[in-house]
């Protein structure tokens, strides 16, 4: 089985960008590796042939940083397998109340809230390995 691609939205600008991206890379990088990959959004929007050959008919889970959903539809455009996806304010009921930084940096709380996300993104990336149907 190829890596499950994960891919966030760009979000240049807005904290929920930025935990959206610091969260996938926790996940392709720190926390599953060996089963997971991202790409750069730009490369998925500009039609990178390399990166749409590895994208089309692959598992594909995203996280986007609000309801324009840049990353699911671009993926699926691109002809991602889109299993999961997620925008990062759908978990922010517990956060009411917190300051999570900026487009550029996170403060303490944005961390935590980044991890959060990230172990979300882990359980999706269990249910896929596992072969469990998982809801879009
Ligand atoms: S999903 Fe929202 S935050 Fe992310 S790139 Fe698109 S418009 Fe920006």
């Amino acid at each position: 089985m190829s890596k499950i691609k994960v891919i966030p939205c760009s979000g240049i600008g807005k904290v929920f960008g930025l935990l959206a991206r610091e969260s996938v890379l926790m996940v392709t990088q720190e926390k599953c590796p060996n089963e997971t990959e991202t790409f750069c959004l730009a490369h998925v929007v500009t039609g990178d042939d390399e990166i749409v050959d590895k994208i089309k008919g692959e598992t594909c889970i995203t996280m986007d940083g609000c309801a324009k959903y840049c990353s699911k539809k671009s993926v699926e455009e691109t002809g991602g397998i889109v299993v999961k996806s997620h925008k990062v304010p759908d978990f922010m009921k517990a956060h009411r109340g917190e300051e999570h930084g900026t487009g550029t940096y996170l403060t303490e709380d944005g961390w935590k809230y980044a991890e959060e996300l990230a172990d979300i993104l882990v359980k999706d990336v269990k249910e896929v390995m596992e072969g469990v149907k998982v809801n879009v």
